[in-house]
């Protein structure tokens, strides 16, 4: 104990000084006799609440927690956002308390999951600011931790951001690793289908006015879904995620091509200001977004990554490879032969949105090779709409039709799925 504490404290004063020179900050909270020895080995720390509090030259974002943990702070532009890494915490507090509204520094900010083992939280910035001092303090629940923030110049941040970027161990970049628990998937004769429930962990995606996240939301839906196809007995069906945690875009598409997926559909929840606008609307990809609420859609999602404090990866370039665009283009084609599919038969569950059928550059929709849909449940901003996408009956009617439509588009395509898996029984 003795001597992971004073190599703690050789990494702190290391970090200290990278600290000084590159704007990030971290503090490891050995002042805390009364709480540190209480921990036992790898017994999880809670944050049992958390607070603003604004003063004139300063922001502090509070967290009461079970215990004290070592927090790494640090800034990353576009946008300006402070990130506060910890070690794996379990944040049990209300939802709907954690919106930042009012003050001066502090747009939003999330917690959550960030991969295995890992924590995070992500402070939206409604203005420059550097996290000028991290401390964990005594508390009545075993130990608060401060984060304090005082504005500074754009500039001076972009530096900051720039500066923190280059410390390897914490690059803003790199993925977090592979989450557990997604072990190579068995060999099955079976097509498979990838449902992909968007968001989790630190990125909660939508929030409803009664703080209901649309990860949970969504993942409800897909676990539903996941049980009718199943029970169908033809397809299988995979999770990106079966779990409250943070997936990358980039490493759902990466999952479904690791399954050899042939269907990969993404389970989302939007919101709009406009109340009164409700039901479901089927994505596929597009270079141009059908309309700008598409567009807007697109945009919204596509901002998962950087939600969870991942900076967003360069537009990859085009490749001119004739035989990949001419996959491209029949994937395509699939994608929207399936999206047809889907409408339809939500046609039958109600609650579609006006104008059902849309498409934008949705990053999770761009496998070049699997036909791809995204699919909006309906709008947490509508009262109608949540009381729908909450209700234990309206998802499993939902699901049950979502499922139909799946099982139509391989009827659809039955013959290359009998030659693209030689043993297959078949159905008769
Ligand atoms: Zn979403």
């Amino acid at each position: 104990m003795a001597a992971s504490i004073l190599s703690f404290a050789r990494r702190k004063a290391a970090l200290a000084c990278d600290a000084h020179l590159r704007g990030a900050l971290t503090i490891l909270a050995l002042a805390l006799p009364t709480v540190a020895p209480a921990r036992a080995e790898h017994a999880p720390v809670t944050a049992v609440a958390s607070h603003i509090e604004n003063a004139q030259d300063h922001t502090r974002l509070v967290f009461d927690l079970t215990s004290s943990v070592a927090a790494h702070v640090w800034p990353i532009a576009n946008p300006a956002r402070i990130i506060v890494d910890l070690p794996e915490v379990s944040f049990q507090m209300d939802p709907s308390a954690n919106r930042g509204a009012g003050s001066k520094l502090i747009r939003a900010y999330r917690f959550g999951q960030f991969a295995p083992g890992r924590s995070r939280v992500v402070i939206d910035l409604a203005a420059p600011a550097s996290a000028v001092r991290v401390e964990s303090q005594p508390a009545p629940s075993g130990a608060r931790l401060i984060v304090e923030l005082a504005p500074t110049s754009a500039a001076r941040f972009t530096a900051d951001a720039q500066a923190a970027g280059a410390i390897p161990a914490t690059k803003a970049s790199t993925p977090p690793p592979a989450p557990i628990g997604l072990a190579p998937l068995a060999p099955t004769e079976k097509p498979v289908v990838m449902i992909d429930p968007g968001h989790g962990g630190v990125d909660q995606g939508a929030v409803a006015r009664n703080g209901t996240e649309e990860k949970m939301i969504v993942l409800a839906f897909a676990r539903a879904l996941r049980d009718k196809i199943e029970a169908g007995g033809r397809l299988h069906a995979v999770l990106t995620r079966d779990d409250d945690i943070f997936l990358p875009l980039a490493e759902r598409v990466a999952l479904a091509h690791r399954a050899n997926a042939a269907l990969f559909l993404s389970i989302h929840a939007d919101t709009l200001a406009a109340p009164h606008v409700e039901g479901a609307t089927v994505y596929t990809v597009s270079a141009a977004a059908s309309d700008a609420e598409a567009a807007r859609t697109a945009e919204h999602e596509n901002n998962a990554d950087q939600a969870a404090g991942l900076e967003t990866p360069a537009a990859e370039g085009e490749i001119g490879d004739i035989l990949l665009d001419l996959t491209r283009r029949e994937t395509h084609a699939f994608s929207r032969q399936f999206s047809h599919s889907l409408v339809t038969r939500w046609k039958e569950a109600g609650s579609l949105n006006k104008n059902p059928t849309r498409s934008a550059g949705f990053v999770v929709l761009k496998a070049h090779d699997i036909p791809s849909a995204l699919l909006e449940l309906g709008y947490v901003s509508s009262a109608r709409d949540l009381a729908r996408l909450t209700s234990p009956d309206w998802r499993d009617r939902a699901a049950g039709k979502t499922a139909e439509a799946i099982e139509t588009f391989f009827a659809a395509r039955a013959p290359a799925a009998v030659v693209a898996a030689p043993v297959a029984p078949r159905p008769e």
